[in-house]
């Protein structure tokens, strides 16, 4: 295990006068937290012998049929047996490669890709193989290559874990003509698909696409998580598996854990009985919408010839490519020293690809400091184009 190059970077970050481009942390600023207030202390003092006790390692009973309703919203209709809900979805990411991979496993993902899945991958000793994107998400064409290529050198791929819709770090979703076709493909090579959807119901314009899971129920494993649509610290997520799957990752939840925090999933669960969870959802669209409105302004308005991005349409990030020459985590001190955050993008990779790529994040700072942020990282990239 290696330190996470992301995590490194949030003790600069965090400091007032820089502008953190860097942190994926969602806003909650729009919470109605008095009332959530209210809910938790009703919670505690009519059902508090419950909600302080130890349940099942499957998760509670109501909530996993919450659950059910969340991801009916993008096609998939799981039952609530089949859900193991999990302390974040990154500890379903860590019980799905406990129970799969041996050391020297190949795990596919998309290059570049989520920075917490590699971590996990690295500590199981999986080998990930980095599948290229497009602007429609991942090639369908590259990921043959891969398993073929795979396949004569006799390796053993596990899954293919993807992030289709607006992709950590990408900023970019899987085109919904593509979907079929990778199932397709991953199906025909006998290999697992694990689809990792925190960000699907982020769609600035309210749309949601349909999930893999919704199109190959027997050979996809979803995770999802309630940490980007409603409170990331409570750590709350679920894997949803194939009925023969699912047994084996309680087994591994139990051992890791024994049960997900019982209070927290009363909390989220009370939340949505009593709260309009998807209007809420709905002005967090809103709200980042504006906040990757003015990214991409600034970016269009600022960056120097040469310099590329994604255009997301959901989520929280851009992928930018910077002219040759200029290797992002070199620049990284000096774009501190100006007071702007971001992450270099060689911690997206397990093979260290990435140099001149960078994550701008745009969903904690205001509208005013991402503009700000981008004066700021511009001055930089001149400065590094005289060099
Ligand atoms: N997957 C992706 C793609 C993410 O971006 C994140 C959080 N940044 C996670 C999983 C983990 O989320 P959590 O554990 O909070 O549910």
């Amino acid at each position: 295990m290696t330190a996470s190059e992301v995590r490194a970077l949030f003790a600069v970050a965090s400091r007032p006068e820089v502008v953190s481009l860097a942190g994926g942390m969602p806003n909650l600023a729009a919470l109605p937290l008095d009332s959530i207030a209210g809910e938790v202390a009703g919670l505690i003092t009519g059902e508090g012998l419950v909600a302080l006790q130890y349940g099942s390692a499957h998760g509670v009973p109501a909530l996993r049929e919450q659950i059910c309703d969340v991801m009916a919203l993008e096609g998939v209709s799981g039952h609530p047996d089949d859900i193991v809900v999990t302390v974040g979805s990154q500890m379903a990411l860590d019980i799905v490669t406990r129970i799969f991979c041996d050391p020297g496993d190949v795990v596919i993902a998309e290059g570049p890709s989520y920075v917490g899945a590699l971590g996990t991958f690295a500590s199981y000793q999986a080998q990930v193989v980095h599948v290229e994107m497009d602007s429609e998400g991942l090639v369908p064409d590259a990921l043959r290559q891969a398993l073929a290529a795979a396949a004569s050198q006799g390796q053993r791929v596990k899954f293919l874990y993807t992030i289709p819709n607006f992709h950590n770090p990408a900023g970019v979703t899987l085109a919904v003509s593509r979907r079929a076709e990778i199932l397709e493909i991953c199906r025909q090579a006998g290999v697992l698909v694990i689809e990792d959807n925190p960000y699907g119901l982020l769609g600035f314009d309210g749309q949601t696409y349909p999930a893999l899971r919704s199109m190959d129920p027997d050979n996809v494993i979803y995770l999802g998580s309630f940490s980007k649509t409603f409170a990331s610290g409570l750590r709350v997520g679920w894997a949803l598996a194939p009925h023969a799957v699912r047994e084996k990752l309680v087994l591994a939840a139990e051992a890791a854990a024994l049960c997900p925090p019982t209070l927290n999933q009363m909390i989220v669960s009370r939340y949505m009985a009593t709260h309009d969870w998807k209007g809420q959802i709905k002005s967090f669209q809103q709200m980042y919408r504006e906040r990757r409105d003015a990214l991409l302004s600034g970016l269009e308005q600022h960056m120097p010839a040469g310099c590329t991005w994604t255009k997301p349409e959901g989520g929280f990030f851009v992928w930018m490519t910077v002219p040759e020459g200029i290797d992002t985590k070199a620049m990284q001190p000096r774009a501190v020293t100006a007071r702007v955050a971001y992450v270099p993008g060689t911690g997206f990779y397990a093979d260290r690809f990435g140099t001149r790529q960078m994550r701008l994040s745009f969903c904690y700072p205001t509208p005013e400091r991402i503009r700000e942020g981008v004066r700021r990282l511009a001055v930089v990239l001149e400065q590094e184009l005289e060099l």
